[in-house]
Parts: structure tokens; sequence; C-alpha cells
């Protein structure tokens, strides 16, 4: 059997076919594949066939109702963003009212920092990694800035040890061990963007709280990826994009999670806006604020609904496939293309141990630029480049398939 016939005998015999039906993939340049080996989904997922349908409903309902919608629309738009909270729940694993569909990632990240982020005496740092997303770097800075304090002196970005690509928990665990009376808040990738290290989160959780800090994940990379269990990790707060492998659409609205004991808890300090105020109150327009005892207090504005639809319909999509059997799938998948990588010599920097790891491969490629053009334009594969030399592959178990993974490892192995 080739290569090729056996991708194509792991397709047709793998217990979870292929969703690829529902998406729609976009067509290969270059013109020997009609659709496009696409592994990008960790910068943005496919579009779900039955979003086109949801949004042509709110548009129909705007058409006709018009601010009537609000009450009368087939999915009212007042409490629109309640249709997500049970989805998303299952999805990071928390309680309903501790997760809200609002903003954007780095919005939510701001937010949760201005209500957890309190430094105070000898704790003020924050820990984030070394290769933290240039989003979180900007944002974590800019706190400790409006705290007053000196980000150079503030921001602890922890760095893998020499000549290695991954942080190892042990050595996190071990710095929280030693400095965790000086941190304020750990905030790191539960998945990171660039290496696809999936983080010890339980691990990391306990040792930064067992250290007094406040430890908050931002799930980009994560939520949709690999299984989550923000509740019982005892997580603090954490924010998430719906773009990536959660196939919102561009700029989709984020997810945002706080524990249960903050949302009880009224003493904590939100910056706050109408659509954090108790909805049974909400249209008294009274002057004071009466926040829910739930996530939806950090709520600021009213939702942007055409946003939300994609995103509805997608959570529905993981909801039906469930996030265990997605998981089990993404495995199976990241896993054959580990092998085929290995196979051809490639510098694979993403943990080889499919437990530290989601549906990413991340490979050291000289001119990564340059390379990602010719994968995508002589062999239809669509993958990412991080310059100088890092090309990111995401067999996004939705919609990749074996073949897609094998035409990964023809298409990398032609490029000499
Ligand atoms: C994708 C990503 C972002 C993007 O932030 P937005 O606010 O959605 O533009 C931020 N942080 C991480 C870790 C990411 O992977």
């Amino acid at each position: 059997m080739t290569a090729e016939e056996e991708a194509r005998r792991l397709d047709a015999e793998d217990p979870l076919p292929t969703l690829r039906g529902e998406f729609l993939v976009p067509p290969a340049p270059g013109g020997r594949y009609a659709e496009a080996a696409y592994l990008a989904g960790n910068s943005l997922g496919l579009q779900p066939r039955s979003v086109a349908g949801r949004l042509r409903e709110e548009l129909d309902d705007w058409a006709r109702l018009a601010v009537e919608a609000h009450t009368r629309g087939r999915r009212p738009w007042v409490d629109y963003h309640e249709l997500l909270r049970e989805p998303a729940a299952r999805l990071v694993g928390a309680l309903p009212h501790e997760v809200v569909a609002m903003n954007s990632l780095t919005v939510n990240l701001h937010l949760m920092m201005a209500s957890f982020y309190r430094p105070a005496g000898e704790r003020t740092r924050i820990v984030i990694e070394d290769s933290a997303f240039p989003s979180d770097s900007y944002a974590v800075a800019s706190q400790a800035v409006h705290h007053g304090l000196d980000p150079a002196e503030t921001v602890v970005r922890l760095k893998p040890r020499p000549g290695e690509d991954n942080l190892r928990t042990e050595d996190v665990v071990a710095f929280l061990e030693r400095e965790g009376g000086t941190v304020a808040l750990v905030m790191l990738g539960g998945v990171n963007y660039l290496t696809g290290q999936l983080m010890d989160m339980p691990a990391i959780t306990k040792a930064g709280r067992a250290a007094g800090a406040v430890v908050g994940w931002d799930l980009a990379h994560a939520a949709g990826n690999v299984p989550l269990r923000l509740h019982d990790w005892d997580v603090d707060f954490a924010a998430w994009c719906t773009y990536k492998y959660l196939n919102g659409g561009p700029g989709a609205v984020a997810g945002c999670f706080v524990h249960e004991r903050h949302v009880r808890d009224a003493s904590v300090p939100k910056l706050a806006g109408w659509w954090g105020t108790d909805p049974a109150v909400r249209f008294r327009m009274d002057p004071d604020i009466a926040p829910p005892a739930s996530a939806d207090a950090w709520q600021l504005s009213n939702p942007p609904i055409l946003a939300l639809a994609p995103v509805l319909a997608s959570l529905e999509i993981f909801d039906r496939v469930g996030m265990d059997a997605l998981r089990a799938k993404s495995e199976r998948l990241t896993g054959y293309l580990a092998s085929r990588l290995a196979g051809i010599g490639a510098r694979v920097l993403t943990p080889p141990d499919p437990a530290a790891r989601g549906a990413q491969l991340s490979v050291r490629v000289e001119d990564a630029g340059g390379a990602v053009r010719r994968l995508a334009e002589e062999h239809g594969v669509i993958a990412d480049a991080r310059e100088p030399d890092v090309v990111r592959f995401a067999p996004a178990p939705l919609y990749c398939t074996f073949h897609d993974c094998h035409r990964v490892a023809e298409a990398l192995a032609a490029l000499g």
C-alpha cells in the first residue's frame, strides 16, 4: 500500500469520520488538488456551512422586526448571549454561570486583569511565558504601567532551559514555589501559539494559587482544541477567542470564564457597563448597577448579534461531537502527522508527548515565509509562517483528514 492509500484507509476507517462536508474548504492554489489541505485552523478556522443561514435569519429579523427583534425575534436579541452559555460551559469545563461570550480576547484579558490583577506591597509581578503571543505581552506590560509600575521589573518572562524549545512544568512550579510571594498574577497560554505546547494547567494553577497568586489562562489555542476543566482546576479566570479552533469567523466574539468563588464575591472590583447589571432590572435604567452573581456581571455592552450568530452555529458542532471524541481523533491525526514528519527528518519543536500538545506541530524551516508560499502555490497546503524559521501545521480534527496530513508530509519533503 502506498503512503497515500494508507492515509485514505485511515480516513475511511477512523471511528470519528471527518466532518469536512459541514465546512467550506477553500480551493487549492496550483490546480493539482481541488481543495486546499487547510492546516491554518489555529489562525482562522473554516466556515461552517450552517453559518450563512444563521446570519440570514438575524438579518431577516432585523429587516422584518427592527427594534422589536430584541424581544420578538426568533432568538430574541436581549438574551441572545444566553444561548451560548451552556455550550461554552461544556467546552471549557465550567459551570454555566461562570462563562460569558463577549468582546474580543485581549479586551477580556484586560477586563479580567482590571478585576484580578491587584498589585500590593511586594506582590506585584505578572508571570507570562517568554514566547507569549505579542498581544498578551503588550496587555500585561500596559497593566503594569496602568498601576504605576515599571513593566521591565513587573513582567517575568519564563524561558525554556538553554537548548530546549518548551517550558518544563517542574521549572514553572519551582519558580512559583521560590518566588511566588512576589507574584500577583500568573497568566500563561494554555496551548502556546508558537510551539503548540499544551501546558499542565492543573499543576501550574495549583502551584500559582498555593503561592498566593491569581491564575488566569489565555485559551486562544486551547479552546476547541483540548478538553478543559476550568472549574475543577480552580482557575481564577480565563479568556479565549472563537475564530481559531472554534470556527466562529474573523474577529468573532470571545469567551470569558470567572470562577464561581469570584462571581459570588460582590467585593471584586469590576469595570462596569449596562449589560453587566441584572437583566431583570436593566431597563429600569437605575443609576446604580445591580450585578448578577455570574460572569455576566463583566459584560459592558449589548452584544453584537451578527458576530455571535456564527459562534452559536459553531458551538453546536462541538456539542454534537463532544470534546473527548474530538480530542481522541485529534491525537490520532496529529500523531500520524508527527510520524510522517519524523519519517522525512523534519525538525519539530512541539513536544513529542501527545499529552503535552494539541492539534499543532511547529516545524523549523529556513525562510518560513518563502516555504509557506511554496507549500501553498506548489502543493495547495495552507500553513502559517512565524518568521524567521517556524512553520505551524494544525490538523484541526473537525475538517482535516489523514490525507491532508499526507499532503503536508509530501509537500514538506519536496521543499528539500
Ligand atoms: C490569537 C491570539 C490572540 C489574539 O487576540 P485578539 O484579541 O483576539 O486579537 C491573543 N493571544 C493569544 C495567545 C492568541 O493566540
